[in-house]
């Protein structure tokens, strides 16, 4: 099946005692057991709920995978896969990541015996000095959140399957439309599904799929075990907004490219962030393993100011200033004081994440409307 036709119909069946087309919302706790052990499959909503079986079937399908389970959010998701390790594990992570990420790692794990490194993975060979017998893990955020960089997927694989390490890729900025990680050679693949899985600002919830039997056990166990489960209305809501996905997809990829074009020609912008830039440094890799470029975009402006940031930010209409991305309507960020400020100056400045850095969530809205709100704010400066 073409991904049009999963994203409908992948996992999804009229339900069986009533025919009705769409899931239904199984707003139950428990499951009715005819005997203690004799029951249909289900026992309690924790461990299983119709619902979300269908979302993480459909999700599993959508990323070319086997097992697909969902969380009550990205970072949950990302818990699950932290507790798969051990004190004294080591994780090596792109140095470039989203905030809630570098937070769980450093702050709350740290604190369990596990090692963070970060690490510039631009340059797949770099990541051989950090890998030792220790090493147990490799995050890698692509696109990079905020600064767009693209690392190498399958590059990466290469090395992981050789050091018997697992690779994990957020692929909450690409979307399985976009990039599928487990054909690139990836062990796990992890998602805010809160972002384009869900599609319109109205649901938080994190995702994985993998495609190995007992890694995906494991992971069950953890979910489980631990209990940061969705509820059955959010999966719904998820299941409904999936099903445009990937009209969505190339709408915002579309509408991408069109800000991006406009925003490297604007006198007032210094520097724009996205891959699908022939001179992005790994514009290549993005062509060999994204179908597109998706709707993020970060830029900085001549006046690298704060202040100045904010002054955009403050005459911009259509965009609305607010944390996240990924929703039918565009948004605008301030990453070093909103989603990065968990991160300290120094080490943002070192991936050039620097004051007047603004960050685009590019809606599926028309393309000319965006960039008159965009050449209206910067006029202001
Ligand atoms: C938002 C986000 C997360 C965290 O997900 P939540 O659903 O907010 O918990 C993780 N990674 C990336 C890239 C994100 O954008």
């Amino acid at each position: 099946m073409k991904f049009a036709t999963k994203a409908i119909h992948a996992g999804i069946a009229p339900d069986p005692s009533t025919g009705a087309i769409m899931t239904p919302i199984f707003q139950t706790s428990t499951y009715v057991q005819q005997a203690p052990g004799d029951h249909k499959g289900y026992e309690y909503s924790r461990t299983h709920n119709p619902t979300r079986t269908t979302l993480q079937d459909n999700l599993a399908a959508l990323e070319n995978g086997k097992i697909g389970l969902c969380f009550a959010s990205g970072m949950a998701a990302i818990d699950a896969i932290l507790k798969l390790l051990k004190p004294g594990d080591e994780v090596i992570s792109t140095n470039d990541l989203y905030g809630g990420t570098y937070r769980i790692f450093t702050k709350v794990f740290e604190k369990y015996g596990i090692k963070f490194h970060f690490v510039s993975m631009e340059r797949v060979e770099d990541l051989n000095e950090y890998i030792n017998e220790k090493t147990k893990l490799i995050w890698v955020e692509t696109p990079t959140n905020p600064m767009m960089n693209i690392i190498d997927i399958a590059g990466i694989a290469e090395i992981t399957k050789e050091r018997g390490v697992l690779l994990a890729v957020d692929n909450t900025f690409a979307t399985p439309f976009l990039q599928t990680p487990l054909d690139l050679g990836a062990d796990i693949v992890m998602h805010s599904v809160t972002k384009y899985l869900a599609g319109h600002s109205d649901v938080v919830m994190g995702a994985i799929v993998v495609n190995d039997e007992q890694l995906g056990q494991e992971l069950a166990f953890l979910q489980n075990a631990c209990g940061a489960v969705p509820g059955p209305q959010d999966c719904f809501l998820v299941l409904r907004g999936i099903k445009t996905l990937h009209i969505r997809m190339e709408r915002h990829s579309q509408n991408g490219k069109t800000i991006a074009a406009f925003l490297v020609n604007h006198p007032k912008v210094e520097r724009v962030y996205w891959p699908g830039f022939e001179v992005h440094p790994n514009h290549q890799i993005a062509l060999k393993q994204m179908k597109d470029f998706g709707g993020m975009i970060s830029f900085t402006l001549k006046d690298n100011r704060t202040e100045a940031a904010f002054k955009v930010m403050e005459h911009l209409h259509l965009f609305s200033l607010a944390e996240s991305l990924g929703g039918v309507e565009s948004l605008c960020g301030h990453p070093a004081t909103m989603t990065h400020a968990s991160i300290p100056k120094e080490e943002r400045e070192k991936v050039g994440l620097v004051d007047s850095l603004i960050r685009l969530s590019v809606g599926i809205e028309d393309a000319e409307d965006l960039k008159r709100d965009l050449a209206a704010a910067l006029d202001v400066l």
